[in-house]
């Protein structure tokens, strides 16, 4: 859009005027964006994106040919993106409730879909409400300032998730990094952190780049040992850890310690969009009148309020489906592992194909595609030098044949490029 701005800028200047210099002004800008997007790609760290022309779901086709692609990179884990019921449910609160809203919340978008899907979440979570936003990006930059005072520390994973790095940046409170998953350094700063008035530790659930999970049963009791509130964003793990599929504080026994949840509806829950956050009453009162993202933005549309609400239900009726996505990872990751290669974290879907080397990395994603598997490679800056991977992401959806074929893919591609012998 700016660039029909420059032009009518360039067409309508005189030299000196207000004009002329706006014009210089976006001359300049446009040479410092080529210049960044230059940088950008001689650093090897251009993202592109792959267009797709089917459903999210196990078997893709991409853009201008590429049918039959098998898919594991989405965080369709539950496959529920494409179920039909949850589709079917999505067209029906379409019809039912319009297209969307045109509101804020409290203005005059509140419908009654909006609080029944609230009302659910909790219930999920055995939490006391909870509260939607356009997205877990918008749940995590609006509750540490709504929540934490200058005179309040926060203490956080440094791997922690972007969204929580950017929300702590927002608040005031005192502000602590702790190593990753790193309890001895968590109860040294929890000790220097004594002489504020509330402390709160937040700590993804599940880390999505490693596939390993917090420790928060260790977490906890550092909690309960210096009077701290647990804060876990949980946007790889609702639906599907655990016995039932509540997530990791349900998966590790701590569901009445951790007091404080954020997820996401855009992941296993139907895969539209969304996110929330659930605790104690008086929290989600608050975040109501203060929380910047919920108050000045639109609220959720009805389509993927339909989504969510059908997705839950589904989980709430039996954990069928989270029990085969985990016979997958398994499988998966015990298969890979006895073709040498190896695999991050523990039990998680989310399985981490550790090459060490970027090129690697990318050259091995790219002659799995050529294979027809849809896999993505990571390195530096989005994980440690040297610690390049292909990240593999497991789903409920996803057949035994299909695993087996990655499995096979990847065998023959690492063969081919010394990642095995
Ligand atoms: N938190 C974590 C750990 C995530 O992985 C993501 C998504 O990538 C988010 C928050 C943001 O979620 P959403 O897509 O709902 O904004």
């Amino acid at each position: 859009m700016w660039r029909g701005a420059v032009g009518n800028l360039l067409r309508g200047r005189g030299a000196g005027s207000p004009r002329a210099a706006s014009a210089s002004a976006a001359a300049q800008l446009r040479r410092r964006l080529e210049s960044e997007l230059e940088d950008i790609r001689g650093a090897g760290t251009w993202k592109s994106e792959r267009i797709i022309a089917s459903r999210q779901g196990p078997h893709l086709r991409l853009a201008g040919g590429g049918a039959g692609i098998l898919n594991f990179c989405a965080n369709n884990y539950l496959g529920l993106s494409s179920h039909p019921e949850v589709i079917r449910a999505s067209v029906e609160a379409l019809e039912k409730f319009g297209a969307g809203l045109s509101s804020v919340r409290f203005i005059c978008g509140t419908q009654s879909i909006h609080k029944d899907l609230e009302e659910k979440i909790a219930c999920f979570h055995q939490r006391e409400d909870a509260i939607l936003y356009a997205s877990c990006f918008d749940a995590n930059a609006g509750i540490f300032e709504a929540l934490l005072s200058p005179e309040d520390a926060v203490l956080s994973d440094e791997l922690n998730h972007a969204s929580i790095i950017d929300g702590i940046r927002l608040c005031k409170a005192n502000k602590y990094r702790y190593k990753h998953m790193d309890m001895q350094d968590l109860e040294a700063k929890l000790q220097d952190a004594q002489k504020h008035h509330l402390r709160l530790i937040a700590t993804d659930g599940a880390f999505s780049m490693d596939g390993d999970i917090a420790p928060l049963r260790e977490i906890c009791q550092l909690a309960q040992k210096y009077d701290a509130l647990v804060f876990i964003d949980e946007c790889h793990a609702t639906g599907f850890l655990g016995p039932n599929g509540r997530g990791t504080d349900e998966l590790l026994g701590v569901m009445d310690k951790v007091t404080i949840i954020n997820s996401t509806l855009g992941k296993a829950l139907g895969g539209a969009a969304g996110g929330y956050t659930t605790g104690p009453k008086p929290l989600i009162d608050l975040l109501r009148q203060r929380s910047r993202p919920y108050l000045f933005s639109n609220s959720l549309p009805p389509a993927v309020v339909g989504c969510a609400s059908k997705a839950l239900d589904l989980l709430m009726e039996s954990n069928a489906i989270a029990q085969s996505m985990a016979a997958k990872t398994q499988r998966f990751r015990s298969k890979m592992t006895a073709a040498g290669f190896a695999i991050s974290g523990k039990d998680h879907p989310i399985c981490p194909v550790m090459l060490g080397d970027a090129r690697l990395a990318t050259v091995m994603a790219e002659d799995m595609l050529n294979r027809g598997i849809y896999v993505i490679g990571f390195s530096y800056p989005v994980v440690p030098k040297g610690k390049a991977r292909i990240r593999v992401q497991i789903s409920a959806v996803h057949s035994d044949e299909d695993i087996d074929r990655c499995v096979d893919a990847f065998t023959q591609v690492g063969r081919k490029h010394g990642a095995l012998p």
